[in-house]
């Protein structure tokens, strides 16, 4: 008889989104002349650009004749997009990542969870206190993690670094030897950016250690500050000893049209090289992104596109502005929202972050994310997000304000 895959038993069910839309739908149905304004939501709701979508029709027309139709992408993505990626992303900032070091996927979400895949289950990872829940639940399911320690609320075999306001909310460096290294900056949850000297300290104890970082940079548009590193290839040594993975969901919209990509260098090595590896993984269970997905990632990378991007970010951006101080006029303490979209508060009166979600859904009738929902770190903090429209937010901030 088949035998399941055994660490998927130990997965711990995503309470927090289906707890959320329980109590926002009990609410709603005992008082339904009120507006709920959600701003938990972690998608975009802005729509794709002009020069996005002219991209994408065009596209379709190559698709619909015989001389320009394309079949089966290449593995590893199309030239035209990779040599946009590295001209604008890496050469551009002074990184010197070459364009067959770029893997085009689906999005930074497949991507940070497929690639534990290419390392050993002996590995120790290591993860920031509060986390994007993929990194830890992919190791889970490859039997990394060890067991779950529910008092606790972490696993066994997981090393976590915890991210309090007490250190800025960028971590330490691990005492025990940390094997695969995920950081994620600008953050998801706190919104807090990583300083290039403190990236650096972490880039040379990987390759002190022989450990390898997973960068996530899915948020590095909206990086407004000087001296916060958009590629952790900014910093020296990183090639060695980094894979960066990015998105083009949260800077151009695509969350629902899906393009990624993850850079493994090949100066990367392990004994083996990891760029043949991933190549290895690519060719064998991926068929690459759609063409004309691909073409619409091209485009945000012309004049047009980037101005439009431009736009879109900086759309975001003012409604972070505004709930950062408007919370701060109203007395709260709070985090993030200047190079990234989410805004992470301290919740005030010593309430645990559900209880403030109870408190703000009815005082306010504002919805956000418990910051417990991310890890044990994340208690006694809540996570507020920009990607509402203007209109609302103004109001959700309002309404806190009266409180
Ligand atoms: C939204 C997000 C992503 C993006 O994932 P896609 O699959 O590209 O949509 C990646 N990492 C983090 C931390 C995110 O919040």
């Amino acid at each position: 008889m088949v035998k399941i895959n055994d660490n998927y038993q130990k997965l711990q069910g995503s309470y927090l989104f289906s707890t959320i839309a329980k109590k926002v739908g009990e609410y709603a149905a005992g008082n339904p002349d009120r507006k709920i304004i959600r701003l938990g939501i972690g998608d975009v709701t802005r729509p794709l650009t002009p020069s996005v979508i002219g991209a994408l029709h065009n596209a379709v027309d190559e698709m619909a004749d015989e001389k320009t139709f394309r079949g089966y992408a290449p593995d590893l993505g199309y030239d035209f997009l990779r040599k946009a990626i590295c001209d604008n992303d890496f050469k551009a900032r002074g990184c010197e990542i070459e364009e067959d070091e770029i893997f085009i996927s689906d999005g930074a979400k497949p991507d940070s969870g497929n690639i534990q895949e290419i390392f050993a289950g002996d590995n120790k990872v290591a993860v920031c206190d509060p986390v994007y829940p993929v990194y830890v639940d992919s190791n889970v399911m490859a039997g990394r993690a060890g067991d779950f320690v529910a008092d606790a609320g972490r696993y066994s075999d997981i090393i976590y670094l915890p991210c309090t306001a007490e250190n800025g909310f960028v971590p330490e460096l691990p005492k025990t030897g940390a094997d695969i290294i995920y950081l994620c900056f600008p953050n998801n949850p706190t919104g807090e950016a990583i300083t290039k000297d403190a990236l650096q300290n972490w880039v040379d104890y990987a390759n002190k250690n022989g450990s390898v970082i997973i960068f996530d940079a899915a948020y590095e548009a909206y990086i407004s500050e000087e001296n916060i590193p958009h590629s952790i290839y900014e910093c020296s040594g990183a090639k060695e000893c980094a894979i960066e993975l990015r998105s083009f969901s949260k800077n151009a919209g695509f969350t629902g049209l899906r393009l990624g990509y993850a850079v493994v260098p090949k100066a990367l090595k392990r004994g083996v090289s990891l760029h043949s590896l991933w190549a290895r993984r690519h060719a064998t269970k991926y068929n690459g992104a759609p063409y004309i997905v691909q073409r619409a990632g091209e485009a945000v990378y012309s004049d047009e596109g980037k101005k439009e991007i431009r736009g879109l970010i900086d759309y975001y951006m003012e409604n972070a502005k505004y709930i950062l101080s408007g919370l701060k006029e109203a007395g709260y303490t709070v985090y993030g929202g200047v190079n990234s979209p989410y805004v992470w508060m301290a919740t005030p009166d010593g309430l645990s972050s559900w209880e403030f979600f109870d408190r703000l859904l009815e005082n306010a009738n504002v919805v956000g994310t418990p910051g417990s929902g991310f890890g044990s770190c994340g208690e006694g903090y809540f996570r507020l997000t920009s990607f509402g429209s203007h209109e609302n937010t103004r109001e959700a901030v309002d309404r806190i304000r009266k409180m």
